[in-house]
């Protein structure tokens, strides 16, 4: 009996022993389990919800405590019931927030983060903006400056991109405006700037995109926003219907996961419009560049156009167009300011016969040696053109009439000296002067020179070869 006994307890306890080593089993390999799962949330707290909390509170001082009080926390791996507390008080701060927000009419936290994610690309937009100015400062000419300056400060002010349009639209204006100061060329230039026009149009829709597509994305309602909120509601409920600490384990691993999903689609998005707003801002720069560059070629290109208008092909000297606009220059300031001049009307004397005697070429380099010969008795100020055919003028600014005729004395004497040595033959040549000072009374540029004009026609009447003053 006693040995029935023992041998039915030792199978007992020997059943015991075993049930308890398995279950001591059991329960090293869930404590490894634990440990494991423990570990892996830990790491996914503490790598992914201090970027969430970063990026919530990015930019923004002030913002409840809370979310640096969680920050702080997952950085130091507090425990499992601080961050749950915190988690708790987390979500209470939002639904107050969005409740004040509603209530106030202000923005919420929500509409806060959409919001600075716009201004980052409205800050790019009016960087863009800015360097277009800045390329048209050092581009155009002065009196454009303080345009420039103003949609300067205009795009500094700019709150949204429809005010980014209206600086846009003026920009365009003041370009048509340099084109139709620019002079004769101006049909070939506003094509120029019609096409220059065209890119930066081309170049704003693409910033436009990037815009709407942020907008998209950045949508409070439906966007990761929305999400986080959700879960970070879910995990709270689990933390309150758990049964066991696995069972909990198991809940917030898997909360982790959606929001660790939902953050590298995030990123993911973020990274794209990046990349979409760097594209476009190097499209910009380019666009700009290129943009400088036909600016200042077409800037040279119609320098020299200016140039070839003003100048006569044949001797060098300045045109009938040229003169012109000076002597009107002269004769404003005349009138305005009492700033006297002289002209000169200086005619080649029987330069028929140059021609029918040696030729035309002959002829041609006869005028060339005329101007160089005249340009020499000269001073700066003075303008030398050739006012047609054989015919020249000289404006002379704070020149009186004595003056004049001295000077064209010079003149008549230097040309008289030149010899051509054409085929044996020396190539003689004169001119006659007439030389005039503005006087009261005279009105307009023509006054002037139909005096000069008369005092010509005399020196030829009393012989050519010589000056008269009238
Ligand atoms: P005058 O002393 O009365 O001024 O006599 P002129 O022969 O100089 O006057 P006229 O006005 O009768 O003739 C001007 C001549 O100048 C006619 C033309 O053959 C010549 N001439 C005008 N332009 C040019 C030019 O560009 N090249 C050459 N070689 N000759 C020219
Ligand atoms: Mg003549
Ligand atoms: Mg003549």
């Amino acid at each position: 009996m006693a040995d029935t006994t023992s041998v039915k307890q030792i199978y007992e306890l020997r059943t015991e022993i075993e049930r308890l080593q398995s279950q001591k089993d059991t329960l090293l390999k869930e404590l490894d389990q634990t440990e494991e799962n423990l570990e892996t949330s830990q790491k996914l707290y503490q790598r992914y919800l201090p970027l969430i909390i970063d990026l919530l509170t990015e930019g923004r001082s002030g913002f409840p405590p809370v979310l640096k009080e969680l920050s702080t926390a997952f950085k130091k791996g507090s425990s499992i019931a601080k961050i749950e507390y915190l988690f708790f008080k987390l979500h209470e701060t939002m639904l107050k927030e969005e409740r004040t927000a509603a209530k106030t009419g202000g923005p919420s936290l929500l509409a806060r983060l959409f919001s600075s994610s716009n201004r980052r690309l409205l800050e790019e937009f009016k960087q863009g903006y800015l360097e277009i100015i800045n390329t048209l400062k050092s581009t155009l000419e002065n009196r454009h400056m303080e345009t420039l300056t103003a949609l300067s400060k205009r795009i500094l002010k700019a709150k949204d991109p429809r005010a980014m349009g209206h600086v846009r639209d003026d920009l365009f204006d003041l370009l048509q405006t340099h084109i139709a100061g620019l002079g004769d060329d101006r049909e070939k230039l506003t094509q120029f700037v019609q096409d220059i026009v065209q890119r930066i149009v081309g170049m704003e829709e693409l910033i436009g995109k990037s815009f709407d597509y942020a907008h998209e994305v950045l949508e409070p309602g439906e966007g990761f926003d929305n999400l986080l909120t959700g879960e970070i509601e879910r995990l709270r409920t689990d933390i309150d219907v758990a049964e066991t600490l696995d069972g909990l384990k198991t809940q917030v691993s898997g909360t982790l996961l959606t929001i660790e999903d939902a953050l590298k689609k995030k990123v993911a998005k973020e990274r794209m419009i990046k990349e979409v707003a760097e594209k476009n801002r190097y499209t910009f720069q380019t666009g700009f560049a290129r943009f400088k560059k036909e600016l200042d070629e077409a800037t040279r290109h119609s320098r020299e156009l200016e140039k070839k208008l003003n100048l006569d092909p044949l001797t060098g000297a300045f045109n009938r167009r040229a003169y012109n606009k000076r002597i009107e220059d002269e004769m404003d300031r005349y009138i305005r300011y009492g700033a006297i001049f002289s002209l000169l009307v200086i005619d080649a004397d029987k330069f028929k016969n140059v021609n029918d005697t040696y030729g035309h070429a002959i002829g041609d380099k006869c005028l060339q040696e005329i101007i160089k010969r005249t340009s020499s008795h000269l001073r700066k100020s003075d303008m030398l053109a050739r006012y047609g055919g054989e015919e020249f003028v000289v404006v002379m600014p704070e020149t009186d009439g004595n003056g004049a005729r001295e000077v064209a004395e010079k003149i008549r004497q230097t040309i008289a000296k030149i010899e051509f040595i054409y085929k044996e033959d020396a190539v003689k040549l004169t001119v006659s002067i007439g030389a005039t000072q503005v006087k009261e009374g005279d009105a307009v540029p023509q006054d002037v020179f139909d005096r000069a004009d008369v005092a010509v026609y005399q020196a030829k009447e009393g012989g050519r070869n010589r000056v008269v003053l009238n």
